[in-house]
């Protein structure tokens, strides 16, 4: 009965720590404090393969919190999901990584594309696209060296707002990227009637390349896809040179992985790539 007991009260424990650490998140998500508390951005390069070419970047979300250290993207974006502030997180996070490009055309001339993560629940809001553009105004970023990375996570994704949002994003000239490609919640018609650029492969894909014949194939058969449907196409977690001889042997040359770089900070990115090709 003792231990019945304790088992008892360490569940508990834990599960009050995770909702303390949950309440510390959302306090610090809503405060608008996270950027003074750790938060801030790594960009990782979108390289073709075929000659080292820098393609773009994709920005990614990091939180080093001073009480609860390093905390995983998964976590703090989900938190940020369910309780509203992923809104507030995202506005936050364009303002972070405009002003540094414009600091980066200041300084050399251009930029590279800027792949941007959307939770699709964001395009349900009206004036996501009104922003958006408001925004690149503010930093004079040109949408065409704009992209925004969507999960086909749910069906939010064919609302009438979502569709509204999208097309108007896509006619001013920002790239729809459809991320995680081939593991998402829809089938294939939404590419069909539905603004989209490019195509993500899901690095579970990636993984699988040289052990199982049937990923191969799925492999395959996605960049066959995009091509038939004119998109563009770019693999993830490209990690190994097996990996990157059969991407661009199928027709996908463009990767983003570990083989070229981790997610880099805005200054190591800077210089690594940027400067010493000052225009
Ligand atoms: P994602 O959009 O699929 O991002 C790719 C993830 O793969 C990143 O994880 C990246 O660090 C990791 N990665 C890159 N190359 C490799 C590789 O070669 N091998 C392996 N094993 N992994 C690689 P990260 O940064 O932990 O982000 C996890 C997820 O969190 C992202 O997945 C994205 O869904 C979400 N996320 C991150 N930042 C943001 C953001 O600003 N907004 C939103 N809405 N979601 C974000
Ligand atoms: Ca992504
Ligand atoms: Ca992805
Ligand atoms: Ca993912």
């Amino acid at each position: 009965k003792q231990r019945r007991g304790n088992c008892f009260s360490v569940y508990h424990g834990k599960m009050r720590a995770k909702l303390e650490r949950r309440r510390i998140i959302e306090d610090d998500l809503f405060s608008g404090q996270f950027s003074s508390k750790g938060f801030h951005y790594v960009v990782q390069p979108q390289i073709d393969g075929r000659d080292g070419t820098l393609i773009g970047i994709e920005v990614l979300a990091r939180w080093n919190h001073p009480e609860l250290g390093q905390i995983s993207p998964f976590e703090f974006i989900q938190v940020a999901e369910d309780s509203g502030a992923i809104e507030l997180l995202t506005r936050h996070l364009f303002e972070l990584i405009l002003d540094t490009a414009d600091r980066w055309i200041g300084r050399y001339g251009g930029i590279p594309k800027i792949a941007v993560n959307v939770t699709p629940n964001l395009l349900e809001n009206k004036m996501f696209y009104s922003n958006l553009i408001r925004k690149l105004k503010k930093y004079a970023i040109s949408p065409d060296w704009f992209e925004i990375e969507i999960t086909e996570e749910s069906e939010l994704l064919f609302s009438e707002r979502v569709l509204n949002n999208l097309w108007k994003c896509q006619k001013a000239g920002i790239a729809i990227s459809i991320d995680d490609f081939g593991t998402g919640f829809s089938g294939l018609s939404y590419l069909t009637n539905f603004p989209v650029n490019k195509i993500k492969i899901d690095r579970v894909f990636i993984n699988l390349i040289g052990k199982s014949a049937k990923s191969e194939a799925i492999l395959k058969s996605i960049i066959t896809l995009a091509d038939g449907l004119g998109l563009d196409v770019i693999a993830e977690g490209v990690e190994t040179e097996e990996q990157l001889r059969f991407l661009t042997a199928a027709g996908c040359p463009i990767v983003q992985g570990y083989y070229f770089d981790k997610p880099l900070t805005a200054e190591q990115f800077e210089n690594k790539y940027l400067a010493g090709h000052r225009t």
